[in-house]
């Protein structure tokens, strides 16, 4: 039997380059410019100095749309108008706390300008006792916070995941990508420095071959099902210490639901338990002290004390661009693999974009 396939290429993300007003900024030219002005003038040199660069330089991308360029920095605004319609995401952890920490802005924001989305969990929380029920909860809480089509646990070994095979995540990963069409991941940046817990690195690097792989002519019994392929286009990948950032996205509008979903994280994570703020409060009582922040009712108390200590990191990240919030990623997009109207044909983005600017009638 011969089985022919319809393949729906994946969206062009460079449509989206369109929608943000997003700014790319040369490092270089702000220290030469921007710097010298900015005492003057307030973080409005920067944004001016900003505007003169030209977005989206795409001759600065590599043929396959890897970013190589860390000198470069764009921020990213929000984009009324729901821009990102059709489009779906998927926001992958290792750890229940992991991605409202990483990316709980950036989630919020993607989410209320169109995107569906999905959650996915790879370790199971647990640390030799129990079976992490709570973990279970929380991460279903945050999806339906955030209005998620579903969430996904694949409950792999917690804090050792240097004992699975990676092949067996990355399998399951692109089950994931291909089934749902995802065109967006959110995840832990494979080539982030710095990171020392395992199950980190292990998610990201399964993570990022797993998209490599999707779009790709592999496993066709996925194909036979009528699964794929389907790479995801768009990545924002966070690391543990920034150094790869090349996106700066502004989450000052969404802080508020960011320390809302955190607080949804009961079982991990700096949150876990979320009552801070009350046991400051009664702290301060019976020293015959209060503080404004902490008025109101134990959520109101809890909310306030987390916004005000918890965040300083995206604080400090937004100031250092003009921003009040701000989350940084390692953003690209672009995939090796075009596919063309069937499975077996694989076309060139180049010549695909030559023939777009250049074709005529007969
Ligand atoms: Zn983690």
């Amino acid at each position: 039997m011969k089985i022919t396939f319809a393949f729906k290429n994946t969206k062009n993300s460079d449509d989206k380059y369109s929608y943000i007003k997003s700014v790319i900024m040369k490092r270089k030219e702000f220290f030469q410019k921007g710097l010298a002005t900015s005492a003057l003038l307030g973080s409005s040199a920067w944004i001016s100095a900003a505007d003169e660069v030209p977005q989206n330089d795409q001759n600065k991308k590599t043929p396959w749309g890897y970013d190589v360029n860390y000198d470069e920095v764009r921020i990213e605004r929000d984009m009324p108008g729901q821009p990102h319609k059709g489009k779906v995401l998927m926001a992958i952890q290792p750890h229940s706390d992991d991605i409202p920490l990483h990316a709980g802005g950036l989630v919020a924001k993607l989410l209320d300008e169109g995107y569906e989305g999905y959650l996915c969990s790879v370790s199971d929380d647990a640390r030799g006792e129990g079976d992490y029920k709570q973990n279970r909860i929380d991460n279903q809480n945050i999806a339906d916070f955030y209005g998620m089509k579903g969430s996904f646990e694949l409950l792999m070994p917690h804090h050792q995941l240097g004992s699975i095979g990676i092949q067996d995540l990355i399998q399951r990963v692109i089950f994931l990508f291909r089934a749902f069409k995802i065109d967006t991941i959110i995840c832990i940046d494979p080539w982030g420095h710095y990171e020392e817990n395992p199950d980190h690195y292990i998610t990201g690097r399964a993570v990022e071959a797993a998209r490599w792989t999707a779009g790709n002519l592999d496993y066709n019994e996925h194909f036979a099902a009528g699964i794929g392929p389907y790479a995801p286009n768009e990545r924002y990948y966070y690391s543990r210490a920034n150094q790869t950032d090349n996106l700066i996205v502004d989450i000052s509008n969404y802080i508020d639901k960011k320390v809302g979903v955190n607080l949804l994280n009961i079982a991990k994570g700096p949150f876990a338990g979320g009552d801070k703020g009350v046991k400051l409060r009664e702290r301060l009582a019976k020293e015959g002290k209060r503080l404004a922040i902490l008025d109101g009712d134990d959520r109101t108390a809890n909310f306030n004390y987390y916004k005000t200590f918890s965040f300083s990191g995206d604080k400090r990240l937004g100031e250092k661009y003009g921003l009040q919030y701000a989350e940084g990623f390692h953003y690209m997009s672009g995939t090796p693999w075009v596919l063309g109207p069937t499975a077996t044909e694989r076309v060139s983005p180049q010549v695909e974009e030559y023939i777009k600017n250049n074709s005529l009638s007969l």
